[in-house]
């Protein structure tokens, strides 16, 4: 079998690294790819949302699944285009990855089929904006209606904070047509974690829950960045908040999408928060999140084809997982999230039996690998407990150390 993978980032990576320990796949090809998928998949230099270049990519080849990685082709109807074409991909329709394009559809969504979330209005006037926030005070949550490469959202820890939020939205058009409408939310209080499941229409094949770390910094200081880290499972949340989870939150959701006509295939990314009112959902992600696949995946025990034609064809179908503990840290280029030089040589990365090393923004220049991203490459680890699993990918970060050039976080998996 041959699968396109559709994307440039570490979670592509992942993917392209578990295709690959198919025997079912002969050959893996991604557009357009990094440096260190190069060395695992053959490459093919087309955009992301270049439809037409990409189907006929696909025919030359004769790619039997497709499988996209990123939000913006889906928002944008890559599935919708390749299935038109006759061809067999794996992802949400356009109509359907509005659960992730519109947080306003989403907010309405999960209203009408009491889906616990925060309250929440919508917003397209700056002045009625600014009364809400005024009536309701600080602490309050600020969010970009549309797709905004995860920088759509403000959590605002004053009333000031807030409006200045909403006027770079609304007035600035900092967003464009992404802030055209804003969604003013209550702050949510707990611990954070993700989910994700397989889904086909009602059916929802749940994964084991992940926690990414979005600050830049140890102990969740600084800016909100892509993530920088993750681990899976979470010893110290109950199974029976994963449990309600799926009862409450994914079930309905998938449920309500077929009932608005908008049946979801391809997997489902919860993000929700631990409060003391119970599990809320803060969001949810049309594909798979990154970095937690990065640490999900290599503990999934079935084949990922297998389980990618069972959802898609409506054959029932057993998720296992590995009894064990992934971790792993993202090293980024200094300056993350903010601004940041890209072509700085990475250090050697020898291989080593107790990690895995994921790309996301790498290059390869001659023999060198360079930077060409803010999160540069992730270092993983699979172990029987979670401080082994941390005590390897430590002992290969160190690697690092000699430059100051590029910056990891030192506690990801501490908390468990
Ligand atoms: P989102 O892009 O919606 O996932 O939001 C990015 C981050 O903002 C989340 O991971 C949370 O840390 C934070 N956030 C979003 N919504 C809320 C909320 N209602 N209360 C507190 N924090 C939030």
């Amino acid at each position: 079998m041959k699968v396109l993978v559709i994307g440039s980032g570490g979670r592509e990576h992942m993917l392209v690294k578990t295709l690959n320990m198919s025997s079912r796949v002969s050959e893996v090809f991604v557009a357009p790819g990094n440096a260190g998928i190069g060395l695992e998949a053959t490459c093919v230099d087309i955009n992301e949302t270049d439809f037409d270049q990409l189907i006929d990519v696909a025919k030359e080849k004769q790619i039997d699944w497709t499988i996209v990685g990123p939000e913006v082709p889906l928002t944008k109807g890559i599935v919708n285009a390749f299935r038109e074409a006759g061809l067999k991909i794996f992802g949400p329709t356009k109509e359907a990855a509005i659960i992730e394009g519109s947080k306003d559809f989403t907010k309405a969504l999960m209203k009408k089929y009491q889906v616990p979330t925060a309250d929440y209005q919508t917003f397209t006037d700056a002045k009625q904006a600014i009364n809400y926030i005024k009536a309701n005070g600080a602490p309050i949550v600020i969010k970009a209606d549309g797709l905004a490469a995860g920088k759509g959202v403000v959590v605002a820890m004053t009333e000031e904070e807030a409006i200045d939020a909403v006027e770079d939205m609304l007035l600035n058009h900092s967003f464009g047509d992404s802030g055209a409408r804003v969604v003013i939310e209550e702050f949510l209080d707990g611990e954070e974690f993700s989910l994700f499941a397989f889904v086909e229409g009602e059916n929802v094949y749940p994964m084991i829950p992940a926690r990414d770390h979005k600050r830049a910094f140890d102990y969740d200081e600084g800016p909100n960045t892509g993530g920088m880290g993750a681990y899976s499972p979470l010893a110290d949340l109950a199974d029976s908040q994963v449990d309600f989870t799926i009862e409450h939150v994914l079930k309905p959701v998938a449920k309500a999408m077929v009932k608005e006509g908008r049946a979801y295939t391809g997997l489902l990314y919860a993000g929700l928060i631990e409060t003391e009112a119970g599990v809320k959902v803060i969001e949810f992600n049309a594909r798979f999140g990154d970095p937690e696949t990065q640490v999900v995946l290599p503990l999934l025990e079935n084949d990922l084809i297998d389980v990618i034609e069972a959802v898609s064809e409506g054959r029932d179908l057993q998720l296992t997982f590995k009894d064990a503990f992934a971790i792993g840290t993202v090293v980024a280029a200094k300056g993350y999230p903010g601004t940041y030089e890209k072509g700085i040589a990475l250090p050697k990365l020898p291989e080593d039996e107790d990690c895995y090393v994921i790309h996301a923004g790498t290059k390869q220049v001659g023999d060198t690998f360079v930077s060409n991203g803010g999160r540069v490459l992730l270092v993983g680890s699979v172990k029987p407990t979670i401080k082994e699993a941390h005590e390897a990918v430590y002992r290969y970060l160190t690697h690092f150390d000699q430059t100051d050039d590029f910056f990891y976080r030192k506690d990801i998996g501490k908390k468990a």
